[in-house]
């Protein structure tokens, strides 16, 4: 007889249809055409009912099923009970049928840590700029992210209307990543993924001493690293504050999961213990391969204007 998936499989194939839910709730609030748009810290810092609605999904689907587990989300909620029909219950059974990696095999739930970023790319949610948008649920152990879940409400919406909208990216170390072909950039080209709403100086100073071919500017954390795993770009640059942990564990565990490489521009770890930090004050450097081509190339003086 087969043995019972593991604690840790049935968080990822919880999440994945959690994320799938979530999903639906980004498009239905989209169709309604009422965002409910709040400023945060300002003007280039949102939150949309989407935003809200999926925080909430999220958080107390997952909480039911793993109620020990530490579950930190993006958004500042007032609390209040949330709606049964916001709650899903369901999980992939794909998921479930693959073998746990032996090192996570005796993870207790109250060892997890799940990063939630119910709407990542949401200033380019609220401009119509739909497939950068991304769900976002990364799970972490020891400090270090470990498998992640990436859904993308309107990959393929420019497609056509017989094209199916939406896929859901999911990925665990030992294990691999699936839900798109992973892909290289091209060989000896250096095109490189940044903001498109939190450039700075310092940000597009670093861009032009890596001397890149090209430099597509595009919304999401989430949507960057897609990038990089289907070989539209061969670094993520991002030197500047502004990101946070919710924004890179999922993609984090996802890209180390096919041998990729993410850290802040100093070249430091990130680490996702409860704890922690939410900033990633000196910024994001990630890559499929050929990481230390770019970081060897970060000048110094951007290197001293990021904080750790
Ligand atoms: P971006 O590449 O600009 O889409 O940023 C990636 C993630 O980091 C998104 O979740 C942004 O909201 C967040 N972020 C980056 N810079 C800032 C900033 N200056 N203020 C608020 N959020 C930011
Ligand atoms: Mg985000
Ligand atoms: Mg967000």
């Amino acid at each position: 007889m087969a043995a019972s998936p593991t604690l840790l499989m049935r968080v990822v194939a919880s999440a994945y249809s959690v994320a799938e839910k979530a999903a639906r709730i980004v498009r239905n609030v989209m169709a309604t055409g009422d965002l409910g748009i709040v400023e945060k810290s300002g003007a280039n810092d949102l939150q949309t009912k989407a935003d809200r609605l999926v925080q909430m999904s999220i958080c107390a689907s997952l909480a039911r099923k793993f109620p020990k587990a530490t579950i930190i989300g993006e958004e500042e909620l007032p609390p209040h009970d949330v709606a049964e029909e916001l709650i899903e219950d369901g999980h992939c059974e794909e998921i479930l049928k693959k073998t746990c990696p032996p090192q996570y095999t005796g993870i207790k739930e109250e060892e997890l840590v799940i990063w939630i970023d119910p709407l990542d790319g949401t200033k380019e949610y609220t401009e119509g700029l739909l497939d950068h948008v991304t769900v976002l649920i990364g799970i972490a152990y020891g400090g270090k992210a470990i498998a992640g879940v990436i859904n993308q409400p309107y990959y393929n919406y420019e497609a056509g209307a017989d094209a199916v909208l939406g896929r859901t990216i999911w990925g665990v170390l030992g294990i691999g990543a699936f839900g798109f072909e992973l892909t290289e950039a091209p060989a000896g080209k250096h095109i490189i993924v940044t903001t498109r709403s939190h450039s700075s100086t310092l940000v597009d100073d670093c861009i032009s001493a890596l001397n890149p071919d090209s430099v597509i500017r595009v919304g999401g954390a989430g949507n960057k690293i897609i990038q990089l795993i289907e070989g539209k770009a061969s670094a993520y640059v991002f030197a500047s504050p502004g990101c946070k942990k919710w924004d890179t564990c999922a993609p984090e565990a996802i890209l180390h999961a096919v041998g990729g490489k993410i850290t802040d521009i100093h070249g430091n770890s990130f680490h996702y213990n409860k704890e922690v930090k939410h900033m990633n004050s000196a910024g994001v450097l990630a890559t499929l391969r050929n990481y230390d081509y770019y970081a060897s190339r970060i000048p110094n003086t951007v290197k001293q204007s990021l904080v750790p």
